[in-house]
């Protein structure tokens, strides 16, 4: 692969919002664009007009900005080059590559349930293959309106390498006359999607492995017009933990819900670009090192499982690489009782940085923070309990003199060291038997609130002792 050969495409249809499968499909066209110092492009195809909207078309692109996966080019969009695919059905036409076909829906089910009724694996009978002037004539003038089909050559083999799946091979006589274009006058998915991969200049297809019955197809289509053939690259389907397809139910997301949830984008990059791919660096990579290390040979021929706990993995050290800006914008963007004054906030984040993964989690430590400690569960209070109201006193009692002044107040008084001292002192502040470091905690909660849940714990192991 030369330097500037290849230009690379993510070709979504605007029917819903973008999941992590096909997600991964755009981040695979990126890194090997990138990879070769290449051209990235998106195309929506939109020719299914019922089911595509300009809502999840906005939604497609501000994913991909999000996850910086910027195409070169704008975003081409299929509804609107009808004059290209015109002059395109033309040429076929005048080649008679190609002829109308008026079979009803109803027809064709009875012909497909035939043909599996003896043992035949379903596919266009061509019946209207034959069909002469007059016949076409009768049916135009009885108010039919045709499909356009492509007229499949008999008897030949269709060969060519698949980038990650290798050598493929179909039999023509296997493939029926397809549709390239429907009675309502939009074009086909086999014949808009390989005449613009052509018009584009796209070097390679890489797409989800369901394509793959589609490519030769799009390579006879592709040969009738004259076309170069893109290389293509059949992707493993991504499962599920429970083995199958990648849905909802077992734990897919859509990039919006990620994006909600808080992680980030260097995370889902991250991941993604070592699902199913083997990268020689373990660590957490910028996205230029991730298309540096990426190679389509690289890329397993197996399904590979979405495992949240792998994500989850690299947003841990995603989130710890947060320089302080971007660290602040995050904690930011979690909402809830974070504080909206930028140094308080700053502060905040710096000190939840290394105990959070999410947003959620980010609103819970703020609630514990800027609301109340949670309520103890039992092995805290019993270490409470151990501690005793007298700890908990003396500690209250040098709150207003700074952390160390507590610390030193307490081992002085009680002679408590190591855990002993310090968790009692972070279940008083917290509720919890982890979290962030408590001296930095007890800046940002300030003296008065320190020394309020400290007063509180004294209060509340005094009850609990019946004291
Ligand atoms: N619009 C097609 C899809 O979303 C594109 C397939 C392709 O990449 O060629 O499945």
């Amino acid at each position: 692969m030369s330097k500037v050969s290849v230009k690379t495409r993510f070709a979504p249809s605007p029917t819903g919002a973008m999941h992590v499968g096909n997600l991964r499909t755009a981040v695979l066209n990126w890194l090997l664009a990138r990879a070769h110092g290449g051209e990235f492009l998106v195309r929506i195809e939109d020719t299914d007009r019922e089911r595509s909207s300009a809502v999840h078309e906005a939604g497609l692109l501000a994913d991909l900005a999000w996850l910086g996966l910027e195409p070169d080019q704008p975003p081409l969009r299929q509804s609107e080059r009808d004059a290209v695919y015109q002059r395109h059905y033309q040429q076929l036409e005048a080649g008679e590559r190609v002829y109308p076909c008026f079979c009803t829906a109803e027809e064709l089910a009875l012909s497909r349930a035939a043909q599996r009724a003896s043992g035949r694996p379903p596919r266009y009978a061509g019946t209207c293959a034959g069909l002469d002037a007059a016949g076409r004539a009768a049916r135009l003038a009885a108010g039919r309106q045709p499909t356009l089909r492509f007229r499949v050559p008999a008897g030949r083999t269709v060969e060519f390498v698949d980038r990650i799946r290798g050598p493929q091979s179909f039999a023509s006589d296997d493939i029926g006359d397809f549709i390239i274009r429907r009675a309502d006058g939009s074009p086909a998915f086999f014949f808009c999607n390989a005449v613009d991969d052509a018009c584009q200049g796209i070097s390679h297809v890489v797409r989800g492995e369901d394509h793959l019955a589609n490519t030769p197809r799009q390579l006879l289509l592709l040969e009738a017009l004259g076309l170069s053939a893109p290389e293509y690259a059949h992707a493993s389907t991504i499962l599920g933990d429970d083995g199958a397809p990648l849905s909802k139910r077992n734990g897919s997301r859509s990039v919006a819900e990620l994006r909600g949830e808080g992680m980030l984008p260097l995370a889902v990059l991250n991941y993604l670009a070592r699902l199913g791919h083997v990268m020689d660096d373990e660590g957490l990579l910028e996205p230029s090192a991730l298309a540096a290390g990426f190679s389509l040979a690289r890329l397993g021929r197996s399904a590979g499982h979405y495992d949240a706990g792998q994500l989850r993995h690299w947003q841990r050290l995603a989130v710890s690489a947060l320089q302080a800006e971007a660290l602040h914008a995050w904690v930011a963007g979690a909402g809830g009782a974070v504080p909206a004054e930028p140094e308080r906030c700053a502060a905040f984040a710096v000190l939840i940085q290394p105990n959070v993964l999410d947003h959620a989690e980010v609103r819970d430590w703020a609630r514990v923070v800027y609301g109340a400690p949670d309520v103890p569960d039992d092995e805290a209070r019993a270490l409470c309990r151990a501690a005793g109201a007298g700890f908990f006193g003396c500690a209250a009692a040098a709150a207003e003199q700074g952390w160390a002044a507590v610390l030193e107040q307490v081992r002085s008084q009680t002679g408590a060291r190591g855990k002993l001292l310090f968790m009692p002192l972070r279940i008083a502040l917290t509720g919890r038997r982890y979290g962030p470091e408590l001296p930095a905690l007890a800046a940002v909660l300030g003296p008065a609130e320190t020394r309020l849940r400290l007063q509180q714990a004294a209060a509340w192991c005094a009850d609990a002792s019946g004291g």
